[in-house]
């Protein structure tokens, strides 16, 4: 059992049986090998983790990239979905990064939450747009997060929050098990396999996804500068890891275990079709449109 998640049960000791099996999921993995938990639907309490964080006093930035015609294609539905789904009861900050800021959609946001817009630069290739957001992250939280937020999240704008993503996903360091990977043997994950790449993993615990990841200030930042710093490092020596930003931050994940998992819940594409041990779709993988959308 996970230290968490057992200590959750025994609070619940007077519960009936039937009441505390709400807490438990048997047809997958809950609990890593270094007790970090696993969150999936059914194992926890929404209501516990509202209180516990508003209590503490949690607050939570959210990142997201809208550069070129990603902005178009997807900013205005993210922010909406987010405001119906996201972190609800905790202030929220948004920080949209984008190359045309007048661009940015005005959206009506709840109490308590706020959208400031970085203006970064575009850079030609989509691989250094996706890439180059560790940077943007890294700087972001120096100058500003680590002031006004207790959290960081940082998302991919492709995607649609569809039902509740609430402070359960909180945690010190926080990774998204990717939905195309969770089921298969750890030989066909896609790290990268090149020597020469300072990404070069041989084998890593799980297949993280880079569409999702989070924790305290701290720790996103340590993460955003290491994986800046192995990205920049692969460009001296030119080389490039097979899939970009998520293979390095697959090496660092490896190297500095997550505290708490995501479920593919969290991240779920519906082409994969209908799962048994998916129960919610919290967040959907929006169309990719590559060939329009992506410029070089
Ligand atoms: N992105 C962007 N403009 C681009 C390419 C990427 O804003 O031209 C940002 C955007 O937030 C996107 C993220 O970088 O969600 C990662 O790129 P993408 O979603 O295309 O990668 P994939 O989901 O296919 O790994
Ligand atoms: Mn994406």
């Amino acid at each position: 059992k996970c230290p968490l998640e057992s200590s959750r049960m025994l609070n619940l000791d007077n519960r009936i049986d039937a009441e505390l099996d709400l807490f438990s999921r048997h047809d997958v993995q809950t609990c890593t090998s270094w007790s970090a938990p696993i969150i999936w639907q059914g194992m926890f309490e929404p209501d516990d983790y509202d209180q516990e964080h508003k209590s503490k006093g949690s607050s939570v930035a959210l990142t997201v990239f809208a550069i070129g015609r990603y902005l178009d294609a997807y900013l205005k539905e993210f922010l909406h979905s987010s405001e119906q789904h996201f972190m609800l009861g905790l202030p929220v900050t948004y920080y949209v990064f984008t190359d045309t800021p007048e661009k940015v959609p005005d959206i009506k946001l709840n109490p308590q939450r706020s959208l400031k817009i970085i203006q970064v630069e575009r850079h030609k290739r989509w691989q250094d747009i996706s890439m180059m957001r560790m940077k943007s992250i890294s700087e972001q939280i120096e100058s500003d997060i680590r002031h006004h937020s207790t959290h960081v999240f940082c998302f991919d704008v492709d995607q649609l929050f569809t039902g509740r993503f609430g402070p359960e996903a909180l945690g010190e360091s926080v990774a998204l098990l990717h939905a195309h990977y969770y089921r298969l043997p750890k030989w066909l994950y896609t790290y990268d396999r090149n020597p020469k790449s300072s990404a070069y993993l041989e084998t890593g615990d799980f297949y993280y996804h880079a569409a999702i990841f989070g924790g305290s200030w701290r720790s996103v930042k340590a993460l955003a500068d290491a994986c800046h710093r192995s990205i920049m490092q692969d460009k001296k020596n030119n080389v490039e890891a097979v899939w970009h930003d998520e293979s390095h931050l697959n090496k660092y994940l490896w190297l500095h275990k997550p505290s708490r998992l995501l479920s593919p819940e969290y991240c779920w594409d519906t082409s994969l079709g209908n799962r048994s041990d998916i129960q919610v779709h919290r967040l959907l993988w929006a169309p990719k449109y590559y060939n329009k959308l992506r410029i070089a």
